[in-house]
């Protein structure tokens, strides 16, 4: 079993970095998120300023407002919007045009993704040392899925989420050219909790994931689709998201976007999500398997994980429980050595399986109990 040295050793650098990335990025753009719609202070300030504050130039707002080239850039900023007709919208998506930067910290509400980015954390703690220490029960794994689902989804909303942090950096990018260096931030956070704890985020934390997979729990005959099928729907659609987001550009995923849900008032995404909550009784987190662009990249990095499902193939009686109890065709894969298994969603149904104690979650395959002959074929 991972000593608690070892698991202080693992989660507590990635704690501090997860935080201290969070608290480091937020209170600059924090300073962009306070100035909101172009509200009445907004309107006495003069054109100029008012650039200056957004980090435009006021000549090149001027021109991009469609301004005559005399306008004189010390007026106040409500003058010159009623004298032109300028519409708030028109003029924060001129904004936009010219710093997206700017534009997109404005739109977000830092203090929440702090919170939220700090409860992930904690989550993820929590998960990694039951998986290694605790025999994770069905009653528990479903309170916390509950819980997960109502702290990350239904109080701290749809944003920030892992594939969003993959699709809106793509379509920002293809838009305008530019990275948000938050997003990057955290995306790299939700990377490092992957390469450090396999998909304990997607398995633990993330909102919609937890949600589907709290469905999953009903007891209805369930079908484990095929893997290969699975992965090249999610392939394919990862390749359609990046090529329109980049090409196009476009955003295809917003009107359809599962996590939606949390946020009720996009009905085509609400019912998408209904129908995947709906699926997810007879299929296992279809939306993770089949289309999320998250999930296609943590797969991928599941090879570089450190604590992960590990199996003593010497002391293995090949009696095949896990299997069966794996929701997916990640534990047939893992006990067939296969270097690209199925996604494991450390969701710990196995580990409470084994009869002999042949698996555990860590870096290293459980030891053989001293004094048992090993069951080898
Ligand atoms: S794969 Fe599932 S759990 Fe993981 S980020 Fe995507 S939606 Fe969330
Ligand atoms: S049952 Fe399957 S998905 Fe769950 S931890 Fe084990 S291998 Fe991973």
């Amino acid at each position: 079993m991972l000593s608690a040295q070892a698991c202080a050793a693992l989660v507590l650098p990635t704690a501090s970095l997860l935080l201290w990335m969070t608290a480091a990025t937020a209170p600059s753009y924090a300073q962009h998120g306070e100035q909101k719609a172009e509200g009445a202070a907004a309107r006495q300030l003069p054109f100029s300023a008012f650039a200056q504050q957004r980090g435009v130039e006021a000549s090149a707002l001027a021109r991009e407002l469609g301004l005559p080239p005399a306008l004189d850039l010390s007026r106040p900023l409500g003058e010159v919007m009623d004298q032109h007709g300028l519409q708030p919208q028109a003029l924060q998506a001129a904004v936009a045009r010219l710093n997206p930067v700017a534009a997109e910290a404005a739109s977000k509400d830092w203090r929440r993704i702090r919170l939220k980015f700090g409860l992930w954390v904690v989550f993820f703690l929590a998960a990694m040392v039951l998986l290694t220490r605790v025999r994770i029960t069905l009653a528990l794994r479903v309170s916390l899925l509950a819980l997960a689902s109502l702290v990350f989804g239904v109080w701290l909303g749809v944003e920030p989420n892992a594939p969003g942090t993959i699709k809106d950096g793509l379509v920002l990018y293809g838009e305008s050219g530019v990275i948000f260096p938050p997003r990057l931030l955290a995306f790299v956070g939700f990377m490092l909790m992957t390469i450090i704890g396999n998909k304990v985020f997607c398995g633990w934390g993330c909102q919609f994931g937890t949600l589907q997979d709290l469905v999953s729990h009903v007891p209805v005959p369930r079908w484990k689709p095929p893997f290969w099928l699975s992965n090249a729907v999610r392939a394919t659609t990862f390749a359609a998201i990046a090529g329109c987001a980049l090409l196009i550009p476009l955003d295809i995923l917003e009107p359809v976007d599962p996590f939606r849900v949390f946020r009720l008032g996009a009905p085509l995404a609400v019912g998408v999500a209904v129908g995947m909550l709906i699926a997810g009784l007879f299929v296992y987190r279809p939306w993770c398997t089949f289309f999320c662009p998250f999930g296609l990249v943590s797969w991928l990095s599941e090879r570089l994980a450190l604590a992960r499902v590990r199996i003593n193939h010497d002391t293995c009686i090949h009696c095949k429980a896990c299997e069966r109890a794996c929701p997916t065709h990640s534990m047939a894969g893992l006990r067939a050595r296969r270097p690209f298994a199925q996604d494991c969603f450390a969701c710990g149904a196995c580990l409470r399986t084994c009869p002999v104690g042949a698996l555990r979650w860590g870096l290293r395959p459980p030891a053989p109990v001293p004094g048992e002959e090993s069951p080898r074929r």
